[in-house]
C-alpha cells in the first residue's frame, strides 16, 4: 500500500495575521493547490487584477508549487525545528493553502496519525474560502474555522464561489468566523445581500479586511474600512504579515 501523502507548498512558525487569533504564535501548513484563482482566471500568469478584480491572491505563487510529503517527514521536519514543543505549549496549527479542503482525506489521516504519535493535538485552525464542506471525522480536529466567502472584487464568476450549500454548513458552525475583502462601499452591500440576509450569518461573526496586497495599500484603505466596520459594528482586521513583512511569505 503506498504511503499516505499531503501535498504542501510551505510550513513556517510564524503569527497569525488575520482574524480573531491575530498575533498568535502559529505553525503554518500551507497545502498546495486552490479551486479559486483570485484576481482573474490567468492572474498567475499576468501577475494582474483581471475581470474587474480590485485585488489578487497574494499567496497565489506559492500554492501553485508544492510537492508530496509523507507524514513521518512532516513530524520529524516540525520535531528538528522544535514546532512540535511550541504546539504543545499553545502555538496554534493554521491549515491554509490554497484551498485546505481540497485535501480532505489526506488531512483527516494525518490528523490522526498526529494525534496517535503526540497523544494530543494542538489548537487547530482552517483557512478555507467556503465552497467544500469537511468531512465529520475532520471537523472533530477543526477548533475554529476562518472563512473568506468571495465576492464580485475577486474577478471570479459568482459560479465559481457562491456555492449555497456549502455557504449554509458554514453559516451554522458555532466555531467560523467570516473575514470579507473589502475595498468599497458597494462591496460591502454586496456582502450583506449575497451572505448576511439570506444565510442569516452573526453579525458578531463578520470581519472586514482590506484588499490590499502590499503595506502601501493596506495603509491606503485601513481607514475607510474601519469606518465600514464602525457603521456596521462588525470588526476590523488588519494584515499583520503584510504590514510586518509587505509582499514576503513563509515569514
Ligand atoms: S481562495 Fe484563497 S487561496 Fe484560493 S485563490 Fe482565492 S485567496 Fe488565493
Amino acid at each position: 500500500m503506498t504511503k499516505p501523502t499531503l501535498r504542501v507548498s510551505e510550513m513556517f512558525y510564524s503569527i497569525q495575521g488575520e482574524g480573531p487569533f491575530c498575533g498568535q504564535p502559529s505553525v503554518f501548513l500551507r497545502l498546495q493547490g486552490c479551486n479559486l484563482t483570485c484576481g482573474g482566471k490567468t492572474t498567475l500568469k499576468s501577475k494582474q487584477c483581471e475581470e474587474g478584480a480590485t485585488w489578487r491572491c497574494d499567496s497565489i505563487e506559492v500554492w501553485t508549487k508544492g510537492k508530496q510529503w509523507g507524514f513521518d517527514e512532516i513530524c520529524k521536519e516540525w520535531e528538528d525545528q522544535h514546532w512540535i514543543q511550541k504546539l504543545k505549549n499553545g502555538a496554534h496549527l493554521i491549515i491554509t493553502g490554497g484551498e485546505p479542503l481540497l485535501q480532505i482525506q489526506a488531512l483527516e489521516l494525518f490528523l490522526t496519525y498526529y494525534l496517535e504519535r503526540y497523544k494530543q493535538l494542538p489548537f487547530i485552525e482552517i483557512e478555507t474560502n467556503g465552497t467544500i464542506e469537511p468531512s465529520s471525522l475532520l471537523r472533530t480536529y477543526i477548533n475554529h474555522y476562518n472563512v473568506s466567502f468571495k465576492l464580485t472584487n475577486s474577478g471570479l464568476k459568482k459560479q465559481q464561489y457562491y456555492l449555497k450549500k456549502a455557504i449554509q454548513y458554514f453559516a451554522k458552525l458555532e466555531n467560523a468566523i467570516f473575514k470579507f475583502v473589502v475595498s468599497s462601499k458597494e462591496d460591502v452591500k454586496e456582502l450583506e445581500l449575497l451572505y448576511i440576509s439570506p444565510f442569516q450569518l452573526k453579525q458578531s461573526k463578520i470581519i472586514l479586511m482590506p484588499s490590499a496586497d502590499n503595506r502601501q495599500a493596506l495603509k491606503a484603505l485601513e481607514p475607510s474600512i474601519i469606518e465600514f466596520c464602525k457603521e456596521k459594528s462588525w470588526r476590523y482586521s488588519t494584515r499583520l504579515h503584510i504590514e510586518v513583512w509587505d509582499k514576503k511569505t513563509g515569514v
